[in-house]
């Protein structure tokens, strides 16, 4: 749920997202599509609370028409809350709160997700996965990124901080770590950088001043076209795919399909790290970016020969 520029902005979203979940699936090798709902708030005079009820409502119409080829779920701008109100309307929902049988919020996951690509990519760029000592940069401290600062923190790493809401100081503070304003975030001198906020960032302007060796982090859709993928690799920067980064909370909702296990959906999460140390070992062995290797891993798991999916999820 997003507030955009007009209606033609949100169809690019959803298009790029929902291609972004089509790999995530693949690549994390879920009976999963490919799906994304985005919802636009109608600019009119009702307080925000009805409006929000009511295009939640309109989009559960939505979904309950599309028979379960589609099953939504929480993203950016919605909760578990949320969910309860658009499982009113549709049993094709995911990602309810764990009181009303679902595997609830999905972000925890996400993080643990995260910090199994960051080790893996630390493995791979400067041979070590401890994050003892390791300079850090999260930007964005939401729902994944708090929980992603927390871990690093726990693993011992030398963090800084970024969010455009003040509020999230207190974290910095809490966790004995640096804070800078987000504007310069990107150029932090740090050997890894967490991206925790919104996508397309990265960019002819932003790479060039990037001054980190690795980057892995949950936010969607972070390059700004795919050509992006080689400009890294061309300053020398590790890129995880941040579709193989940020599936933990996919892994985790599609545990829901066949009786939600914790435990499990646990274990799944954290197999992210092999899946990116052998995007990484494709990558190198095809000479390409670890883009090309994800997207050609995807492929091949979409290709023929492969089981039908089961319905597409979701956000
Ligand atoms: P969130 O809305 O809870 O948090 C986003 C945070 O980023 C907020 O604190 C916001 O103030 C901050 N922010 C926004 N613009 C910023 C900027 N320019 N600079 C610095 N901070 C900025 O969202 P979330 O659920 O934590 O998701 C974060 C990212 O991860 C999104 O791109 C989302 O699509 C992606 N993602 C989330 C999940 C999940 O489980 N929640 C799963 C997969 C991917």
């Amino acid at each position: 749920m997003w507030s955009y520029d007009d209606s033609r902005a949100a169809l690019r979203d959803a298009l790029r997202l929902s291609r972004a979940m089509t790999y995530k699936a693949a690549v994390a090798d879920l009976p999963l599509g490919g799906g994304k709902g985005v919802i636009i708030l109608p600019a009119d005079r009702r307080a925000p609370s009805e409006r929000r009820q009511a295009a939640l409502l309109d989009f559960a119409d939505t979904v309950e028409a599309l028979d379960g080829r589609y099953i939504t779920a929480e993203d950016v701008g919605t909760s578990s809350r949320d969910m309860s109100v658009i499982g009113r309307r549709t049993a094709h929902v995911a990602g309810l709160a764990r009181s009303r049988g679902g595997s609830g919020d999905p972000s925890p996951f996400t993080a643990l997700g995260v910090e199994a690509a960051i080790r893996a990519s630390c493995e791979r760029a400067f041979g070590s996965a401890s994050l003892r000592g390791r300079r850090i940069c999260v930007i964005g401290l939401g729902h994944v990124g708090s929980r992603v600062a927390k871990r690093c923190a726990r693993g011992g790493a030398e963090l800084v901080l970024a969010d455009v809401d003040l509020a999230k100081r207190a974290l910095a503070e809490q966790l004995g770590a640096r804070w800078t304003d987000p504007g310069r975030a990107l150029e932090s001198d740090v050997e890894v950088l967490v991206p925790c906020a919104l996508g397309g960032f990265l960019d002819h302007d932003t790479v060039p001043r990037l001054r980190c060796a690795v980057i892995a982090g949950a936010a969607n859709n972070q390059l700004a076209d795919d050509g992006i993928a080689d400009l890294l690799a061309a300053h020398g920067i590790l890129w995880a795919p941040d579709f193989v980064v940020n599936a933990g909370g996919l892994i985790n909702i599609a545990e829901e399909i066949d009786g939600y296990d914790p435990a499990s959906a646990r274990r799944r999460v954290r197999g992210i790290g092999d899946t990116l140390r052998r995007v990484f070992d494709d990558a190198e062995a095809i000479g390409a970016t670890p883009l090309t290797a994800a997207m050609e891993l995807a492929r091949r798991r979409l290709g023929p020969g492969r089981a039908e999916p089961r319905p597409a999820r979701a956000g």
